[in-house]
């Protein structure tokens, strides 16, 4: 009796994994990859060191997921971030929990993951082509090959993992997405997340490059009053607006991107309340009583962000620090600790971390990532409308449902 053959469209995170656990049930496997190399994308995550998963308790993973946390019960039921860690321990990539939980290779090298599951891979016969498929051959609403530059192909069952939209130069063009299309499945509008922020206005330009540590992003609501994020961290000024850990974070909460919707106020000083900040004013305008208010802060502030700030301020900067008023002093320190940056937009999708949007999770059995529709097709990873914050959560995403897909795939066509 011939294997089950099973075609992986897309060798990412997602398609790898599927793949292992596909062949380890004894499936016959053959993942095709656009790229000369698979897993482009896994190379770069976590600035190279690959933050694999976060080491959380079930309620953390889904207060993590931005939407339809509940189409991973399943999911997480099957192969949660404790299952990821034993995975890619027995795998031989030694792992170390960071701060905020988050899981790294021992050796901070994002290549040891990629390197272990194209390893894994190869032991278990798994064929990794190197290929870009152009479509999927479905039949009577069964899912029964791939199309490739050379001609069809046909297997048992597809799962798509081909990933989203961001990175692009990564291999993620959607792909996935209009072959979802093409069989008659809905997709969700895709939009950037995890992305920087364009600035409407000239403020983060006039302080571009400036990196700040330790300080509270929230982000307002103007059209309802509330606060829609908090959170402290590190951000960075750039010519268009700001990047940085926790402006992605922040992203993520935004939805409509009309200009004005959003204020950003930014805790410069978040360890002191008002009160305490005011008494360290006191202090410095004390010892600097008798020079121009521009030489005032230096003890307080970064170098590049002085003058800009004074300017909001409107204060003269060649003001004597002792003739300042008591209002002026107020002023500054609202500036101090709720610095406004109005938003106009996002970056562009191929600049997010991650999609937002993609094949609709109505479309798709959350016990085995199958397609209601159609029989023997699967989808795995970003290419699910699905995704979370930073932390390790996406991977955690990818690495479940391809889990599923994977074992799904090979189960339903051993029985
Ligand atoms: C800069 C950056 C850093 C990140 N860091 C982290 C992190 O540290 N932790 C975390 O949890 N998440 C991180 N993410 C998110 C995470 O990388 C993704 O969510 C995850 O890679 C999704 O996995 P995937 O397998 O679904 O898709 P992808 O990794 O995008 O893989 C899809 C694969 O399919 C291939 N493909 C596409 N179309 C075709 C086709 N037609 N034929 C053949 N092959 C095709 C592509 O070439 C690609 O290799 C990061 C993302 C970015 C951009």
């Amino acid at each position: 009796m011939s294997m089950p053959s099973i075609a992986i469209v897309g060798g990412g995170a997602a398609g790898l994994t599927a793949a292992i656990h596909a062949a380890r049930l004894g499936a016959t496997v053959t993942v095709f990859e656009k790229n000369d190399h698979p897993a482009r994308k896994l190379r770069i995550t976590g600035k190279g060191r690959c933050n694999v998963t976060n080491h959380c308790t079930r309620d953390v993973f889904f207060a993590n997921i931005t939407g339809n946390a509940r189409f991973l019960y399943a999911a997480w039921e099957r192969f949660s971030s404790e299952d990821t860690e034993a995975f890619f321990e027995e795998l031989g990539v030694p792992l170390k929990v960071e701060r905020g939980n988050r899981v790294f290779p021992v050796s901070d090298k994002a290549t040891d993951v990629v390197d272990a599951l194209v390893r894994e891979c190869r032991r278990l016969g798994v064929r990794i082509r190197h290929a870009t498929v152009k479509g999927l051959i479905i039949e009577s609403a069964v899912a029964t090959g791939v199309m490739l530059p050379t001609g069809e192909e046909r297997f048992d069952a597809v799962i798509v993992t081909t990933g989203g939209l961001s990175y692009p130069r990564t291999g993620s063009t959607g792909d996935g997405l209009a072959f979802a299309r093409e069989a008659g499945l809905a997709v969700t509008p895709t939009v950037p997340s995890l992305v920087p922020l364009v600035e409407d206005g000239r403020f983060c330009a006039s302080v571009q490059g400036l990196s700040l540590r330790n300080v509270r992003l929230t982000a307002l609501d103007t059209k309802t009053g509330k606060t829609v994020f908090s959170d402290f961290g590190e951000m960075l000024f750039t010519h268009y607006g700001l990047s940085g850990p926790l402006v992605l974070s922040a992203s993520a909460h935004l939805a409509d991107m009309t200009a004005g919707r959003y204020e950003l106020r930014i805790d410069l000083k978040p360890a002191l309340d008002e009160k305490t900040l005011d008494t360290r004013l006191l202090s410095d305008f004390a010892k600097y009583q008798n020079k121009d208010f521009a030489n005032a802060l230096s003890d307080l502030l970064p170098q590049k962000l002085i003058a800009p700030l004074i300017a909001l301020s409107g204060i003269d900067p060649r003001k004597k620090v002792n003739a300042i008023t008591r209002e002026e002093r107020q002023m500054l320190l609202a500036l101090l600790k709720a610095l406004p940056v109005r938003i106009r937009g996002f970056r562009p999708i191929d600049e997010a971390i991650v999609t937002k949007g993609g094949v609709a999770l109505s479309e798709i059995t959350p016990s085995t990532m199958g397609a209601k529709r159609i029989k023997s097709l699967y989808f795995a990873g970003e290419v699910l409308d699905l995704d979370a914050y930073t932390g390790g959560f996406n991977l955690q995403i990818a690495f479940s449902t391809a889990v599923v897909a994977g074992e799904s795939a090979a189960c339903a066509l051993n029985s």
